[in-house]
Parts: structure tokens; sequence; C-alpha cells
């Protein structure tokens, strides 16, 4: 008989925290995971996967446009976001419920409400009950900040933006990040009048200059509008429901929803951290080891509750590999370097490795450029005036491709493949060596010279 209930005990059934209870389970042990919200966390229920099928959804207005060029007579198409929006919480549900089935199948114990930590092997239930566990992983994700500004409680963040009653006609986002610009895509083509409000003039930092450049030129064109240099600082009800803005020296805008999206914030609050001696971060961020143990011997923290890379392909990593080093005989870390990214805007764009900015700070000017700039067949054809952007980062020395960056579409389809490429160590030379898979807009990628 252990000494324990369980042999490991997970908080939270998001991305990281599923995947590690799963493995973990298959490898013999007695694993449970508590839950407080619903299985499958931020990525399935409120993030990743509702978001793409808004994209989809959204993203038929432009090829409902285009259709006509192509033959097609369609009349005066005709959008219900009631009937968007529940197909898509109804995928969520499915989703879910497949994920609840993998803890089953699994023998994963699950339980439906919160737990605290109540010291190094012991967790605490909403209930009250205590469990003890031989090792606690903590994988509770992050949650939206909300900044501090009068009139914020009438505002919305993604938790809430998947469930909106009817579409707004006027929405107003804080933020351009990730959130920000992929909400700002979905709710213009959806033909929503979009205001992007942001407190700094940059969007999408992490990514090369050339590619925001171009994304916002587009979208500027689409018809979103960008204020920079001026974060919100009130927001008024009105008494027909409706908002007013305030945001810098600009006029008051009125809005039907303000959605807030300036970053996530890891969820520790009250989980009982001190219990076990644990020390949050200056963002409540768990501090971890390269095997993602925290400084209490029996206690694991993988995903964005760490803070290292907030996103759902890293945490199911980490949980794997806490999973394997715990009760796999395989004691391994997972690695951060030439981690893909995209964004969801429309049109997407997707990086892996360097920008032109942080190689040349690490190389200095010993490194080549190549770019591309055109305008997709697709496009042409349509009579679209958007051009994609594709851009390899290139070690002059060794020739290797340090970084590649692609905006156009369906940049993050294509962006996969040339990540292993990068990852692979390949060089300049082997991406000329390919032959161009013709006509396709990835083929830019072997034919920059
Ligand atoms: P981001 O970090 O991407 O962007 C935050 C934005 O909010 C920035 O423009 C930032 O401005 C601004 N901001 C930050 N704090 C404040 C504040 N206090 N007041 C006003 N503005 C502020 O965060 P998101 O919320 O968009 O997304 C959270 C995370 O979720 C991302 O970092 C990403 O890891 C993940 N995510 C990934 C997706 C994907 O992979 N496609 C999709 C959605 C989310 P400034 O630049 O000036 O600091």
């Amino acid at each position: 008989m252990s000494e324990f209930d369980f042999d490991l005990f997970v908080i939270g059934a998001g991305s990281g925290g599923v995947r590690a209870s799963r493995v973990a389970a298959s490898h013999g042990a007695k694993v449970a995971v508590a839950e407080e919200h619903r299985i499958g966390g931020t990525c399935v229920i409120r993030g990743c996967v509702p978001k793409k099928l808004l994209v989809y959804g959204s993203h038929f207005a432009e090829e409902l446009q285009d259709a006509e060029r192509y033959g097609w007579s369609l009349g005066t198409p005709k959008f219900d976001w009631p009937t968007l929006r529940d197909t898509v919480l109804r995928d969520v549900e499915r989703i879910e419920a497949a994920y609840t089935a993998t803890l089953d199948t699994n023998k994963v114990e699950h339980f439906h409400e919160r737990a605290t930590i109540a010291g190094p092997n012991t967790v605490r239930l909403a209930s009250g009950r205590e469990i003890t566990a031989r090792y606690i992983l903590v994988a509770v994700g992050a949650w939206p900040v909300v900044p501090d500004f009068e009139g914020s409680e009438h505002c919305i963040t993604s938790n809430e933006v998947f469930h909106l009653p009817e579409l707004p006609r006027r929405v107003v986002i804080q933020g351009a990040g990730y959130i920000a610009l992929e909400f700002a895509g979905i709710f213009n083509a959806l033909g929503c009048q979009v205001t992007v409000v942001n407190r700094s003039d940059a969007i999408l930092r992490s990514y090369d200059e050339a590619l925001r450049d171009r994304l916002l030129q587009i979208t500027m064109t689409r018809g979103i509008e960008y204020k920079f240099n001026c974060p919100i600082t009130k927001v008024d009800k009105q008494a027909d429901g409706t908002l007013l803005v305030t945001a810098g020296k600009h006029d008051p805008i009125p809005a039907d929803i303000v959605l807030l999206a300036t970053g996530r914030r890891p969820k520790t609050d009250g989980l009982g951290l001190e219990n076990a001696g644990i020390a949050p971060g200056d963002k409540g961020e768990i501090p971890v080891d390269e095997f993602s143990k925290t400084s209490c011997d029996s206690i694991y923290a993988v995903g964005d509750v760490t803070d290292r890379v907030q996103l759902t392909p890293i945490a199911i990593r980490e949980g794997h590999a806490v999973a394997d080093s715990l009760f796999g005989g395989n004691p391994r870390t997972i690695a951060y370097d030439c981690i893909p990214s995209a964004v969801f805007s429309q049109p997407p764009l997707a990086a892996v490795g360097l920008t032109e900015r942080e190689a040349r700070n690490a190389y200095g000017n010993n490194i080549r450029i190549y770019s591309s700039d055109f305008r997709p067949m697709k496009n042409v054809f349509a009579g679209r005036n958007e051009r994609g952007l594709y851009k390899l980062v290139v070690d002059a020395g060794t020739d290797r491709v340090l970084g590649v960056h692609m905006i156009g579409p369906d940049s993050p389809e294509i962006l996969q493949a040339a990540a292993i490429a990068v990852r692979a160590g390949l060089t300049k030379a082997d991406f000329d060596a390919t032959v161009a898979l013709h006509p396709s807009m990835a083929e830019e990628l072997v034919l920059m010279r």
C-alpha cells in the first residue's frame, strides 16, 4: 500500500494537465486531476479551438466576395451570428467530451471542483476533502489581465467573447497582441466596425517588423482603425446600454462591446503555494527548473502558469516530459528554441526562429536577408490587391537559415513544414536545391535569390 492516495495529483485539466495525467497513468501511475471549470482548459474551451472556428466562419466573407470572379453567383450572402456561435460551442462540447473520455480510458480520476495546495503532498478540494499525492502537478493556466480604469467592468475579455448574444455593430479592442488582432480580423470580416486601441505604437511586438507593417497596412485597407499610444482611460455605459470609450486625446469612441486583450496572468492567486514554501514570481508565475520542478521537490508546474511560453503545444510537451520523467524512467527536458508560432489574423502570419532584428543583434552584419513580396495568384484572379511577404534570415557565415517569416493566405500551414527545416539546421543552399511545387504560394520559399 502506498502512503499516498495518488501517485500524481494534477490541478487543472487543460492541455498540459490532461497530457501529463494520461501519460503518467499509461506509465502505471495512480492519477487524479481536479478542474474547477471545464475539462480541456483555455485552448479547448475559450481559446485556440473556438477562435480558429470563428476565423474559419468569418473568412467565408472573403471567399464569398471573391467567388463571383470564379463564376459563382450567390445572391446576397446573409450571416447569422447565433448559428456560428452555437455550432462552435457545440463543437467545444464535443472536444470536451473527448478529453473527458481520454481521462476515463486511462483510469484518471477527475474531480470537478477547485483544488488548492495544502502542503507539499496534500491538496484540498473546495468541498473540504484533503487528498495526498506523491507528486502534485500545477497546470492551472493563466487568466486575462483586466487593466485598471474607470468602467472596466463594462468590458469583456476572451473568456466572454465566444458567448455574445448578438453580433456587435461597433467593437473596440484594447491591446495589439495575438488575441486583439485575431478578433479584430474576425469582427472586421463579419462586417463590424473595429477600432484597435493600444498603449504603444507596436503591434505583435515579437514578430518581424516587415510582417507587422504588412499586416497593419492590409488590415487598415480592410477597414480596421488603429489608435496608438493611448490606453483606454474610461468606459462609460450609456442609457441605451452602448458604451463610450475614452482613450488618449481622441474623441470618445462609441462601441457595442469593448474587448480587453492585454495579456494573460498566471492563475496562482489563492492557490496555496505558500503552504509548500513556493514563492511566485513578479507576474504571479510559478518558478520552475528545466524539469518543470518548483522549489518544492514534490511539486511540478507546467504551461501558462509558469509563464515560460504561453502556447498550447509547449504546455503539452512540458506535461508529457514531466510524466515521462517521474513515472516513465525517462527524465527529460524540452527544447524551447525554434518554436513556430502564428497569428490567425486575416491574413494570417507565421514565424519560426530569429527575426531580422534579433539576428542583427546576435550576428551583427554577418547575416543575409532574402524576401519575396508577391501577390498570390488567387488574389490576382479575384482582383484582390493584398500581397504576401515571405522572408528568410540567413547566417552569412554558415549559410544556415535562422528564421522564416511569412504573411499571406495559409501561412501557418506552410510555416509548420518550413519549421522542420529551420529546426534541422538546413542551409539556404538546401532551400535553393529543393524543387518548387508549382503553382503554389509555398514555392516562394525555395525561389528567393
Ligand atoms: P499579448 O501579450 O499578445 O498582447 C498584449 C497586448 O496588450 C500588447 O499589445 C500590449 O501592449 C498590451 N498591454 C499589455 N498590458 C497592458 C495594459 N496593462 N494596458 C494596456 N495595454 C496592455 O497578449 P494577448 O492577451 O493577446 O494573448 C495572451 C497570450 O495568449 C499570448 O501571449 C499568446 O502567448 C497566447 N495566444 C496565442 C495565440 C496563438 O498562438 N495564435 C492566440 C491567442 C493567444 P505592448 O505591446 O505595448 O506591451
